[in-house]
């Protein structure tokens, strides 16, 4: 018997959904239907055409729906909107909207995946015609034209999560001379990252002339400007709004199904609705956290496609195992690659999950190739297990490869063990012999056994104010070009000779310039005797990148004599 299957929403979930059940069944009638003009775009890709690395706008659109039918025999229809659900007839009620002709259309399983829409917030003005939001290739198409054709030269992007860093990035990199201001109400953009990899992305927009404002947030659009909760008042002729996005379930929700304890469609562990002839998946569902164990919303594009595969696949009785996620993301932001997946310090501790964590600070590559840069890795593990919880990765390097590791260890619960000794491929132009992952394993697993202690980057302020005594053991070349103001340079090649001016009756904090050679100095120390020992992790490198943004914005006294970025 022929099956008429019917899909809301042509993009990520929808058209992955619509596209495996034709694999799975040639007899079937699929219809999908898009209230948008365009099936199948990548949305991914749309802030890349402010830049111009996409040049056209059409070029974002994957497929048409001439391709469909030709090749998968699926149905879509463009600039339909469903409007209702009859889940008593099993129908559903669409508007096209070009006729503006309602019709009704039967299903036999019917599969949600309406995405996500905007938040916008209550703020006067916010409906004018130069302010913007980015969901589909109209509104980026509309957003680059004004932007080029209107002699635009200030822009105000509000909010500091993925789309708005990506616009802002795109923005600048059109080199158009935009004066370009973003704006988050929080102490830190990207809330994937820990406050403290985060500086590094604080640094990078400054360097490359955003101005970045934190905790502020707007409370008015004028024509020209925007007014901020401050009172300060930035010039702005276009305004783009990306303060994160909400679950579209208002056809779900006035179908009666239900919906979830954090505002998305709940599904079972297929995908199913509380109703057994209706899916739903991407952005408008709830899922399940693989590592806290509580219901989240992940409004990503490879979940969307997972879960529209497990779906259609369900509805054919081929088994899925629903692992849950764990939310791995990744973002360029001009010279930097920035990954993270899992937990981060402040989800672990929000989680209540017992945990410590690695910052180390590796070359990407062997350090005598031409092109290594650091890559600052940030590994975060349950205490005593070892199981591994998350990690963020930012540098010039391949922050990405490193991060998709640390995401499979995830999925297999993998450990601190687990991760040292897993063995992966090397080449000088590719990573290290032993890898940052396994890199990071090891010092994991030190901390973990107590082989030495250390202190996170962000206590070192309270450290210099309160005059702890402090060793730092790069070479005299090295502190000559900046050094932390109170810290006494006793470098590791003089350590030897010099026990004598370390203390033993107080805490000894030493650093280098990564940490590795002050690891060498704390296992040497140790090993005479001493017992009072912490490394600063991320040592100057990372102590300078941590400072600067927080430095510059507020002009407070610097805990450096002169910052050292390489
Ligand atoms: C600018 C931008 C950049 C992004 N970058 C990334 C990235 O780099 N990596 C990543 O993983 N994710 C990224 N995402 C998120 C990713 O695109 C989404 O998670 C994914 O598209 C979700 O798939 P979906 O099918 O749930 O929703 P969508 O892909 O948004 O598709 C939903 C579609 O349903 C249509 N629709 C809604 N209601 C109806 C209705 N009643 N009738 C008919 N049609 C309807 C909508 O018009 C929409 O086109 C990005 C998103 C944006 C906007």
């Amino acid at each position: 018997m022929t099956r008429k299957i019917l899909v809301v929403g042509g993009v990520a979930g929808g058209a992955s959904a619509a596209a495996r059940i034709r694999r799975l069944d040639e007899s079937a009638e699929i219809i999908m239907f898009e209230k948008g003009p365009h099936v199948s775009f990548s949305n991914c890709c749309l802030p890349n055409h402010l830049s111009g690395m996409i040049s056209e706008s059409e070029d974002l659109v994957l497929m048409t729906p001439e391709i469909f039918k030709k090749r998968f025999n699926i149905e879509a229809r463009v600039n339909n909107e469903v409007i209702k659900i009859n889940r008593d007839k099993k129908t559903i009620i669409v508007k096209d909207l070009i006729t503006k002709k309602e019709y009704e259309e039967a299903y036999d399983k019917l599969i949600l995946s309406p995405g996500a829409n905007p938040v916008i917030p209550k703020v006067e003005g916010c409906n004018k015609p130069h302010v913007f939001t980015i969901r589909n290739v109209v509104d980026i198409d509309k957003l680059n034209k004004y932007v080029k054709n209107n002699n635009i030269k200030d822009i105000a992007v509000i909010g500091g999560g993925f789309i708005g860093v990506e616009i802002v990035e795109n923005l600048k990199l059109a080199n158009l001379d935009f004066n370009i201001t973003l704006i988050e109400a929080s102490n830190q953009i990207m809330d994937t990252l820990d406050y403290d990899m985060v500086q590094i992305l604080h640094k990078e927009m400054i360097d490359k002339g955003i101005n970045l404002i934190l905790e502020d947030s707007v409370i008015k659009i004028n024509d020209d400007n925007i007014k901020l909760f401050s009172g300060k008042e930035i010039p702005a002729q276009a305004v783009i709004i990306a303060i994160g996005v909400k679950p579209e379930t208002k056809l779900a929700k006035e179908a009666g199904l239900e919906i979830g304890e954090t505002g998305g469609i709940k599904v079972d562990h297929n995908y199913l609705t509380s109703d057994k002839d209706i899916y739903a998946v991407g952005d408008a569902i709830e899922v399940y956290h693989k590592i806290t164990k509580t219901k989240t919303r992940l409004p990503l594009a490879g979940p969307a496609q997972r879960q529209a595969r497990a779906a259609a696949d369900h509805m054919y009785g081929i088994p899925h195992r629903n692992t849950g996620v764990i939310g791995s993301s990744c973002v360029k932001l001009f010279d930097l690659n920035v990954a993270s997946t899992g937990l981060t310090e402040k989800d672990a501790k929000n989680a209540g999950i017992p945990y410590d964590f690695v910052y180390i600070i590796p070359g990407d590559i062997v350090g005598i190739m031409p092109d290594n840069s650091p890559l600052h890795f940030k590994l975060i593990y349950e205490v005593p297990t070892g199981k591994i919880l998350g990690a963020q990765a930012v540098g010039k390097g391949n922050a990405t490869k490193r991060i998709d590791v640390i995401a499979t260890m995830i999925m297999m619960n993998g450990t601190l063990e687990d991760l040292k000794e897993l063995e992966l491929c090397y080449a000088p132009a590719f990573n290290t012999a032993k890898d940052p992952v396994n890199y990071a394993a090891l010092v994991g697993l030190n901390l973990l056994n107590g082989v030495f202690k250390q202190v996170p980057v962000y206590k070192v302020r309270e450290l210099v104010e309160n005059n702890a005594f402090i060793i730092d053991v790069r070479e005299r070349k090295e502190y000559e070009a900046g050094h932390l103001i109170n810290a006494i340079n006793i470098p590791l090649s003089e350590l030897r000779e010099r026990i004598s001016e370390i203390p033993k009756d107080r805490p000894v904090y030493l650093h280098c310039r990564s940490s590795q050679r002050s690891y060498y100095a704390i296992m040497a120390l140790q090993n005479m005797g001493f017992d009072n020992l912490y490394n600063i992790s991320g040592s100057y490198l990372g102590i300078c990148l941590y400072e600067y943004y927080n430095d510059k914005i507020t002009g407070r006294k610097k805990i450096v004599t002169k910052y050292n970025f390489k």
